[in-house]
């Protein structure tokens, strides 16, 4: 049977662009100014330029992108955006934003539950989870104005960063063997009294660790620090991670309500376009120190504005029509968006067992979520390096039908130890591979994607001994 039905972009995109367009018509048609009007022939000659342009780009949407953590929106998510940014909302104030306003509410809400967050929190949407990460430090930093901030050794780089601009110190954490914080070495520090937040973060960056946030929520306790989760990546898990994590990952997921704020990213895991973060407060008081004066923005509510409580200004409510319209879809449960995440899950476990038993490939650590590291064998750091190199620059050439895209990640010789990895260590720090597998169809192709590195492994190893 032919499946009439199936989603089409161009449709949707059309469906869209008419309702706003007539949702405008309605209000008595204008002309566009003559200082902003040009042709349609001109319009779509600069269009066709940049779909040119657009042409140098990784295939970040293709299951044979599986690289960095980049991904295509979800249609649904793609059309909501540009529906509403045609009529560009901003959800500073009500007043600016009346239906995305209500929208953000809706979606925190959900997000919210979804950490088991009690129903009483501030939040926000934010650009990043940069910014997101900034102003739950910066809340950390006015509630311990002399205290320092303490993260592990593998959480986002902007983390020191932030310091910077906020004028904090932080102290790093050092991790254990899988990469997450280690308690022993974060104990250590909170004796000495000087720490005021840790920062704990479910899913690094770099490897997918999850930081054993229960315990150092315990711990937290016993010496009366904040607690902050940085989920900007790994933060949707928390749907699957009752049934389809480790026992002892689940165990950490389930403590994110015991956390002070949590950042996560739906432009991450949340199959949004980017500008998509977002901030939790568990605690209302921490409102006070968002206090402004905004003579010319608040009118039409005594409500609370977004614009109220949050660093930014100006912000697409575009980006919580996306969120909301796709949450519609594919809600916030196991079988809604984390029908996705299971995939993306599996598919990093697949791919883990297979390179187990290649004679070519090793995996750096087993995936704790849907990152995978690996490395080729060989004997020495320098020609680690230098294979994983020429693996991720070869794979990646040819015609587009053909090329696979993975990515780099540096290790030090200590760090490959600690994974019972022992080469000889001519160079102090190698590259080694790394696949981030976000894309649920990543797993009908990990077989595929398996046998050409294996091969490509195989063949570069013997040309190098
Ligand atoms: C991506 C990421 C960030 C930074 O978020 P942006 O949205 O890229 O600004 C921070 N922390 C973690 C753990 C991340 O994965």
């Amino acid at each position: 049977m032919v499946n009439d039905d199936k989603l089409d972009i161009s449709k949707l995109v059309n469906q869209v662009v008419d309702s706003i367009e007539s949702l405008k018509d309605s209000y008595g048609p204008f002309e566009r100014h003559a200082s902003q009007t040009v042709s349609n022939t001109r319009a779509s000659e600069v269009l066709t330029e940049l779909t040119g342009l657009l042409e140098n780009n990784f295939p970040y949407f293709h299951p044979n992108y599986a690289a960095q953590m980049l991904k295509a929106p979800h249609p649904v998510a793609v059309a909501a955006y540009l529906a509403t940014m045609m009529l560009n909302p901003n959800n500073h104030s009500i007043d600016a934003s009346p239906a995305t306003t209500a929208m953000e509410r809706d979606v925190l809400k959900q997000m919210a539950a979804m950490f088991e967050y009690p129903e009483d929190f501030l939040g926000h949407l934010t650009w990043s989870g940069t910014t997101a990460n900034l102003e739950a430090l910066w809340i950390a930093r006015e509630i311990n104005p002399t205290k320092l901030i303490a993260h592990s050794a593998d959480a986002h780089y902007t983390h020191s960063r932030m310091s910077e601009v906020l004028g904090t110190t932080n102290v790093t954490i050092a991790t254990d063997a899988f990469g997450r914080m280690n308690l022993n070495a974060l104990e250590e520090q909170l004796k000495t009294g000087s720490i005021g937040t840790v920062v704990a973060t479910m899913g690094t960056t770099g490897l997918g660790a999850v930081d054993p946030l229960a315990d150092i929520v315990e711990l937290s306790q016993r010496y009366g620090t904040r607690v902050h989760v940085d989920t900007a990546y790994g933060g949707f898990f928390k749907l699957i991670a009752e049934n389809h994590l480790d026992e002892e990952t689940a165990r950490h997921f389930a403590a994110l309500k015991h956390a002070d704020s949590i950042v996560v990213d739906p432009h991450k895991h949340g199959l949004q376009p980017y500008g998509s973060g977002a901030v939790f407060f568990r605690d209302l008081s921490i409102g006070k120190f968002y206090k402004h004066d905004s003579p010319y923005t608040y009118f039409t509510s005594s409500d609370l504005h977004f614009g109220e409580i949050q660093l930014e200004c100006s912000r697409a409510g575009a980006s919580a029509a996306a969120i909301w319209a796709t949450l519609k879809i594919f809600p916030l449960t196991e079988d809604g968006l984390g029908a996705g995440l299971i995939q993306s899950r599996k598919a990093a476990l697949d791919w883990h067992s297979l390179i187990s038993k290649s004679e070519n490939l090793m995996s750096y650590q087993v995936p704790e979520l849907d990152i995978l590291t690996y490395l080729p064998v060989t004997k020495s750091m320098s020609s680690l390096d230098q294979i994983s190199n020429e693996i991720m620059v070869q794979a990646s050439q040819g015609p587009k039908i053909d090329q696979i895209h993975v990515a780099t990640y540096s290790v030090k010789p200590d760090q490959l130890a600690a994974r019972n990895i022992n080469l000889q260590t001519d160079t102090d720090h190698a590259r080694i591979l790394r696949s981030v597998l976000m894309k649920p169809e990543h797993v009908d192709w990990v077989p595929h994607l398996h046998q050409t590195l294996d091969e490509l492994a195989g063949k570069l190893i013997s040309y190098h001994q």
